[in-house]
């Protein structure tokens, strides 16, 4: 699989990771350039092996990059980037955590927790052991349930609602033997909720930047 995305943490954001001194956030005109761009970090708490998680992430950010999205992964389980992962949560950021269990049970695969005008929605979840234990009973690549599982709940984020689509990634539920690309995807409807909100958030961000 090719990755859709690029581990980048310039020092404006979080400290360069692979791409060390490339810098492509700095400045008024690269954010306009990023109006579609989210910074994403992932706290991997369950401990997938690196292939496995690369290959989920993988996934999300492709399945992102499908809406018109491009996300900028920031991965903390990777020694480069833990150091940076340290620091405060940067305007804008996401944080994704792969947990092990839900606290109410193995049949939750993800969640996230959503704030609609009370602030920004930052955390999402998805539950590996509870994907696999699904993946092991209905077939299906722990991987890309895992990364599908992570876009929906970054969705949620995204979209600022827990309200769920009758089509397409953002449905409540799943059968994962579904191979049509539309029910793994954003629905159009969603995929341009999701780019206006981004803009929106990414114009407010510029303009408190650019205040004297
Ligand atoms: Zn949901």
């Amino acid at each position: 699989m090719c990755p859709q995305f690029r581990h980048v943490s310039p020092p404006c954001h979080l400290g360069s990771i692979e791409a060390r001194g490339a810098g492509p956030h700095c400045g008024v005109m690269s954010m306009l350039a990023a109006a579609l761009a989210v910074t994403i970090r992932v706290y991997d708490l369950y401990g997938l092996p690196a292939d496995t998680r690369q290959e989920a992430l993988a996934v999300a950010a492709e399945t992102l990059a499908h809406a018109g999205v491009e996300a900028i992964i920031v991965d903390c389980n990777t020694k480069p980037a833990a150091a940076a992962c340290k620091l405060g949560l940067g305007d804008g950021e996401l944080v994704l955590r792969i947990h092990r269990l839900p606290k109410d049970g193995a049949h939750t695969l993800g969640d996230a927790i959503v704030r609609g005008e009370r602030g920004p929605s930052t955390i999402a979840t998805v539950y590996a052991t509870a994907i696999a234990e699904r993946v092991r009973r209905t077939g299906g690549n722990l991987a890309t349930i895992v990364g599908r599982v992570a876009a929906h709940e970054l969705g949620h984020l995204l979209l600022g609602s827990n309200v769920h689509a009758l089509h397409g990634l953002m449905r409540p539920s799943w059968d994962l033997q579904r191979v049509d690309r539309g029910d793994w995807d954003f629905t159009v409807e969603d995929a341009a909720t999701i780019r206006s909100r981004l803009q929106r958030r990414n114009a407010a961000l510029l303009l408190a930047r650019a205040a004297p």
